[in-house]
């Protein structure tokens, strides 16, 4: 999950990294009432979207009086900015973050990212920030300072400092630095982030060492026992059909076929597409339910797959490891009573409780086909949606 720059910020200053004075607004009255409340006679306007890049794409301005603040404000308000990092739809500003600025003497990068090749929390820092940071990490690779931090010790005060020094920094900002670099570790560690970055970490006319824009993305795996960091979240920057999915725990992808699958597993769901295609039908999605599925959880997914009005006909595949059967069927029981489906439903249990299971369907007295083994169901499924096509053209 990403969130916007004002949040990071405001993360980031309670673990001792420095910020400027700043103020969110979503109206430009409230935009022009922030700098007032700031003070000085310089300000950074700032729209916030979940993207880097904003300084290019127009998104990041300097004004010199609480008018102009006003009036930047009021044009970015509801604009599409096109960043490299958008793609070309875009993002719309609904918030813009006024700060009071500052003069710059030198622009750093700081990050702190997963390295997957070393399995560890790597600091990446270079003496040359700001928004050419990418040119110069393909021009120049050997003026990336990067240092792995050792999991099982954490990052000494002594590892922090080095990087300080690496980055050329004059000896009354180095305390500083640390304090930046080791809030930053503090932070990733603490609120399981995956990216920390300061892009650019400056040095100021009057030699002090500010954040001037911050970014931090968490791992959505962690955010159940993070609410305060899950709260976070603005679904307006989202694609709006995987924060649907998202938001009822499952893992969904439309496809434009026309029989709708409900798996657990991810390597279960692509075998049940294979398996589909083979008995000459196309699916219409994918969808893992994961493990550990409660009955709410697939009636959740029921109606996530058949508010795609492609779907013609359904297929259940579960084989229960962690999962259990009878929940499983009790959750197709509850979809189904609380919304009887004008299609065909195919469904195969396997494993944990599958008696039960299997009785629960029974007992339901619900037109349920049943298939023991998976090229069945499939073969089942793909005939069902057939003849379902036939009798209702027929009709
Ligand atoms: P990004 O383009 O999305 O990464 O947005 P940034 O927050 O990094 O802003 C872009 C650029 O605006 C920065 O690299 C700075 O050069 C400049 N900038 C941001 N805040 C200030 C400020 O307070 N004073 C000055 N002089 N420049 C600023
Ligand atoms: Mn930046």
């Amino acid at each position: 999950m990403d969130i916007h720059e004002y949040q990071a910020k405001e993360i980031l200053s309670r673990f001792g990294v420095a910020v400027p004075q700043g103020g969110l607004a979503y109206s430009p009255e409230q935009a022009a009432y922030r700098a007032r409340d700031i003070g000085g006679s310089k300000w950074i306007v700032k729209a916030q979207i979940h993207s880097g890049g904003r300084g290019k794409a127009g998104g990041v301005k300097l004004c010199s009086s609480e008018h102009q603040v006003e009036e930047e404000a009021d044009e970015l308000f509801g604009k599409r900015l096109v960043t490299h990092q958008t793609g070309p739809q875009g993002k719309t500003v609904y918030r813009v973050y006024v700060e009071g600025a500052v003069a710059i003497k030198r622009e750093i990068y700081l990050g702190l990212v997963l390295d997957r090749k070393s399995e560890r929390v790597m600091v990446v820092a270079s003496s040359a920030g700001g928004m050419e940071i990418e040119e110069i990490a393909q021009r120049e690779p050997n003026s990336i300072i990067r240092s792995v931090v050792e999991p099982a010790v954490g990052m000494p005060a002594f590892q922090a400092r080095e990087i300080a020094f690496g980055l050329g920094l004059e000896p009354a900002l180095t305390q500083q630095a640390v304090n930046t670099i080791l809030g930053c570790y503090k932070a990733f560690e603490e609120l399981d982030a995956t990216m920390v970055e300061i892009n650019p970490l400056v040095v100021t006319e009057d030699n002090r060492l500010i954040a001037l824009d911050a970014k931090m993305t968490f791992d959505d795996n962690a955010l159940f026992r993070l609410p305060h960091i899950a709260e976070l979240r603005d679904k307006s920057q989202e694609d709006p059909r995987e924060t649907r999915a998202n938001d009822r725990g499952l893992s969904y992808v439309g496809l434009d076929g026309s029989i709708g699958c409900i798996v657990n597993g991810a390597g279960l769901a692509m075998a049940t597409m294979d398996m589909i295609k083979a008995a000459g039908g196309e699916p219409a999605n994918f969808l893992d339910i994961g493990g550990g599925a409660t009955p709410e959880r697939v009636a959740k997914a029921f109606r996530l797959v058949t508010s795609d009005q492609n779907v013609r006909a359904i297929l259940v595949n579960i084989f229960a490891g962690i999962n259990r059967c009878d929940w499983v069927a009790e959750g197709i029981v509850m979809a189904l009573q609380k919304t009887p489906l004008n299609m065909p439903v195919v469904v195969r249990l396997a494993g944990t409780h599958v008696e039960e299971g299997r009785k629960i369907l029974a007992r339901s007295g619900l037109p349920i086909i049943r298939a023991g083994t998976l090229a069945e169901a499939a073969s089942r499924a793909v005939a069902a949606w057939r003849n379902d096509s036939l009798t209702k053209v027929a009709s």
